[in-house]
């Protein structure tokens, strides 16, 4: 059944039809006519054969009467409808009337031919339905005369006989075709089951626990659609475990590609890769960032239309000229602010080119200006009291030692700047804990107004020495949640502060305010001021703006820092207004309770 509706089944089928049918066709015609052709010849040559030895008969004819009496017995001893006639040139029959079938017309021309020729002539009456006629002649001496005998056969015995060699043909052939058939439908069979074995498995029509065994069988078939079928289930698997893979390979591909590009889009450091002819295949927001690439910029563009910074263009040209790394570190566009270049040449493959990538350094360049200023800081903050001591111990040694009086102000002396070296270490100590973190704070509840109290009366002597009004104003209460101690020491350094850059008869005051913002300390003195440009830089370590004049009146040139750091881990606000000549004014704004 499943033969029937094999397409290849019946192409094959078609195919032998249409070359089967017209050569057996014309192999039956061929052979007919030449069947019929040859029994006429066969018919002609028996003909002639009788025409010869009726001549040799008549030709020992005596006289005319036993002539005409042999005529009569050629006549009568002729079989199968043949006929004979005997003529003179002038139509004469020594046997009697001429009798014709075909009438005169006919025998007369066969007679004209015959006489004209000598010879036997076939005439072939027009029509085959009719029958064909078979007419022979010859031409001989009888009696001193010339005589024509004309014979005729009716050709309707060859006929017959080709008939039944073309029936017996026609049979033969119609037994071919059809053994042809039923080969061709068998061989065909073999080709096309296997391959409808082969089609359905590779259609997943069967199942794949059905299908192993027909596959199995269909493979073990040894000849050569077995072996294709075993190439083809091979292959099949073999496509299926690829297909598999690599199904599997682009998953995993897609999310490393998806992992990298969030990796890449994430990074703060500018990241741009580049071919060999220097066009942009990648660029990330970084990059975008830190050299202001504009969106019109893609991949695909130049990177000298990205990038307009000359020595940026000639180290990444370089790097690729000579296949290594450079770097280069350069001052950006932006104020202050330092890039760090980094070209890596990629030299083979089909991402040849180079990754660049760019950091914004400024911070640690930043850090490191700091680190070396606090080092200088330091350094020449310790020198100053060390130089003094190693002075005193020295004019003590070489003999002030022995002057009691002398020796005792040396002495006080080498105490003094003992114990500035002991603040400024015990400062740089704070500050180092406080900027780290590592100063535990108790946060609760504290009332300002005492506290802010108990720091004015340990001010009140030295203040009082200057010739500087101390004093308290605002709310005599208020409440905030900090540190106690580190409030106490925000408030000391600036009141210390505002003692020391206040010249006599001017004052200080530290004023409470029960701002809505959150409690508020305000220490104020009309002192003589920050310029203005400067208040930015007067929180940095060991920044002083007279420095000499800071340093005589005993600042560490840590105290304004010291204060920033523990307002930052208080979470308080702290605000500088200051005018030169006129007085300054901190603001301690703490958050609310
Ligand atoms: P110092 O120990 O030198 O006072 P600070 O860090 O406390 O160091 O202060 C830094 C600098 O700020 C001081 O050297 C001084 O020049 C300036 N300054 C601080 N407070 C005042 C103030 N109340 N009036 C004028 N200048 C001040």
């Amino acid at each position: 059944m499943s033969l029937i509706r094999s397409k290849l089944f019946w192409k094959i089928a078609g195919l032998y039809v249409l070359l089967s049918v017209p050569a057996i066709v014309g192999l039956v015609a061929a052979l007919q006519t030449r069947l019929y052709a040859d029994a006429v010849a066969l018919h002609e040559q028996q003909l002639q054969a009788v025409l010869r030895e009726s001549v040799k008969r008549l030709c020992d004819a005596e006289d005319a009467g036993s002539a005409g009496e042999e005529v009569l017995r050629i006549r009568a001893g002729l079989t199968g409808g043949r006929r004979v006639w005997l003529s003179d040139d002038r139509g004469f029959d020594p046997a009697g009337r001429l009798q014709s079938e075909f009438g005169d017309a006919v025998l007369a021309s066969v007679l004209r031919t015959t006489a004209a020729t000598g010879t036997a002539v076939r005439y072939v009456r027009p029509g085959w339905e009719t029958g064909e006629v078979l007419a022979t002649g010859q031409r001989f001496s009888m009696l001193g005369a010339d005589w024509n005998l004309v014979m005729t056969s009716p050709s309707s015995a060859a006929v017959e006989a080709s008939h039944q060699m073309s029936v017996l043909l026609l049979k033969s052939a119609t037994a071919a075709w059809l053994i042809g058939a039923l080969c061709m439908g068998i061989v065909a069979g073999t080709i096309v089951s296997p391959l409808q074995v082969m089609s359905r498995k590779l259609h997943a029509d069967v199942r794949r626990d059905d299908r192993g065994d027909m596959l199995l069988n269909v493979s073990d078939r040894g000849d050569e659609v077995g072996d294709v079928a075993s190439a083809l289930y091979q292959l099949e698997d073999e496509l299926q475990d690829r297909i598999v893979s690599l199904e599997r390979a682009g998953r995993e591909a897609g999310a490393s590609v998806d992992l990298l590009t969030a990796v890449l889009e994430s990074m703060i450091e500018g990241v741009i890769a580049i071919d060999r002819e220097q066009k942009l295949v990648f660029v990330n927001p970084g990059a975008r960032r830190l050299l202001s690439i504009g969106a019109a910029i893609q991949a695909g563009h130049r990177l000298y239309e990205a990038v307009r910074i000359p020595a940026f263009l000639e180290t990444v040209e370089e790097s690729l000229s000579v296949g290594r790394m450079r770097t280069l570190e350069y001052r950006a566009s932006r104020e202050s602010s330092h890039h760090l270049l980094t070209v890596i040449p990629i030299l083979r493959g089909p991402h040849a080119g180079a990754v660049i990538v760019v950091r914004d350094v400024s911070e640690v360049r930043q850090l490191e200006a700091m680190r070396r200023d606090f080092v200088s800081g330091v350094s020449h903050e310790l020198k100053t009291p060390l130089t003094v001591i190693q002075a005193c111990t020295e004019t003590l040694l070489s003999g002030a030692l022995e002057d009691g009086e002398v020796a005792r102000r040396f002495l006080c002396q080498i105490e003094e700047q003992a114990e500035r070296l002991l603040q400024l270490i015990l400062a740089m100590l704070q500050l180092a804990r406080v900027e780290s973190g590592s100063e535990i704070l108790h946060v609760e509840e504290l009332e300002l107004g005492d506290l802010a109290g108990d720091v004015v009366d340990a001010f009140r002597a030295v203040a009082e020495n200057r010739g500087v009004q101390l004093m308290q104003q605002g709310a005599a209460t208020l409440a905030a949640r900090a540190d106690e101690q580190a409030v106490r020491t925000i408030l000391s350094n600036l009141v210390d502060n505002a003692i020391k850059h206040t010249p006599a008869g001017g004052e200080v005051v530290v004023e409470l305010r029960a701002s809505a913002d959150g409690p508020t300390l305000v220490v104020r003195d009309t002192g003589s001021g920050i310029p203005e440009e400067l208040l930015g830089r007067i929180f940095e370590r060991f920044y002083r703006v007279e420095k000499d004049r800071s340093r005589e009146r005993g600042g560490s040139g840590l105290g304004l820092a010291i204060v920033k750091h523990l307002c930052q881990a208080l979470q308080a606000s702290l605000t500088v207004r200051s005018r030169l000549g006129e007085g300054s004014e901190f603001t301690v704004r703490f958050p609310r309770v």
